[in-house]
């Protein structure tokens, strides 16, 4: 057990990821975790779907009722983020992938964090960790830390040092990610870092290429799936092609919708924005953007380029 790395982490932002990052902390590092969010639905949320996870794992006898009770108890649900950030030693933020949203944040933090040493490690998928660190009034302690969806289950944290960071605050954040069993591995404060380097432009192409062959989602409730006389290319065909000819676990809409199109649209933003690529080349989807503005977010709302979700 390794709690001393840490003494109170403080996870803000309790969507998908900060759920995971706040759940997997609790159970795997054993540590206290306040998990905070300004929308109190979305803490709820959280509640009952740990205490289903729990009671699942229960079942499955992976942990005793009283470890699950004693996971549980480790976290804390609030909505206060002053209150409980002040005495943090070490804050991730997972809040969505909006620079105005995180700058005000990072603001609120220089305001209400009264701990010197706390570190302020930011989830972010694409946005530069340099940019961030210099919104934070000690931009020394600030760290990228971007875990992978879903967190329970993807090894990887993907450490991003700016060029403000701290070697000590690198050294922690390695620390905690190893109590939490993950694997760390550094990658350059560039656009979208690494693994969003490469994964957001085949998500985008995949996306792309439904838009160029007309494809639009029905509304007869399938997502177009099945519209079969008017798509010769559908999200399922696309996911069963690059899953039986290149072997990955999951098709890149079903995984667009998992990730969140929403984020997946910020993050080709800033890829798109970073002058890194000529002629469009990081350009998000037209049929990307419609998505979102029709609130097809994927998974989290029930319905993107799927809409089996429950
Ligand atoms: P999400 O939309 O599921 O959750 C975001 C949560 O933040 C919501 O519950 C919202 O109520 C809350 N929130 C918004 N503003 C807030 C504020 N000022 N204070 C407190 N809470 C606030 O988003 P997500 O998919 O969990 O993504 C969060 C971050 O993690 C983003 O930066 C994203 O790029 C990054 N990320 C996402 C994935 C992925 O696959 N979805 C993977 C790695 C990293």
């Amino acid at each position: 057990m390794q709690t001393a790395v840490v003494n109170k982490l403080v996870v803000i932002g309790a969507g998908q990821m900060g759920g995971g990052i706040a759940l997997t902390a609790a159970r795997m590092a054993n540590m206290p975790v306040s998990l905070v969010d300004s929308n109190a639905g979305s803490i709820e949320k959280q509640r009952s779907l740990f205490k289903q996870l729990l009671s699942k794992d229960v079942k499955r006898e992976k942990i005793t009722i009283q470890q699950a009770d004693e996971i549980i108890g480790r976290i804390r649900f609030e909505t206060n983020l002053a209150a409980s950030v002040e005495d943090a030693d070490f804050v991730i933020e997972a809040i969505p992938e909006d620079l105005d949203l995180k700058a005000d944040l990072f603001k609120k933090l220089s305001d209400n964090l009264k701990n010197a040493d706390c570190i302020v490690a930011t989830n972010t998928s694409s946005i530069s960790i340099t940019k961030l660190a210099s919104l934070y009034k000690r931009p020394m302690n600030v760290v990228g830390m971007h875990f992978m969806n879903p967190v329970p289950v993807m090894q990887l944290v993907e450490v991003i040092k700016a060029m403000q960071t701290s070697d000590g605050v690198v050294d922690k954040v390695m620390q905690l990610a190893g109590a939490m069993g993950k694997t760390c591995i550094v990658a350059p404060d560039t656009p979208a870092f690494t693994a969003n380097r490469l994964l957001a432009p085949y998500l985008n192409e995949a996306v792309q290429l439904l838009f160029e062959n007309g494809w639009r989602p029905d509304n007869h409730g399938d997502g177009g799936n099945n519209n079969k006389h008017t798509h010769a290319i559908t999200p399922d065909s696309i996911d069963q092609i690059m899953k039986l000819g290149s072997n990955v676990p999951m098709g890149p809409l079903r995984l667009a919708d998992f990730v969140g199109l929403d984020t997946l649209l910020s993050i080709m933003k800033v890829l798109d924005k970073s002058g890194l690529g000529s002629g469009g080349k990081y350009a998000p989807s037209p049929l990307l953007s419609l998505m979102v503005d029709a609130g097809w977010l994927g998974k989290k709302t029930g319905r993107g380029f799927y809409n089996d979700y429950q």
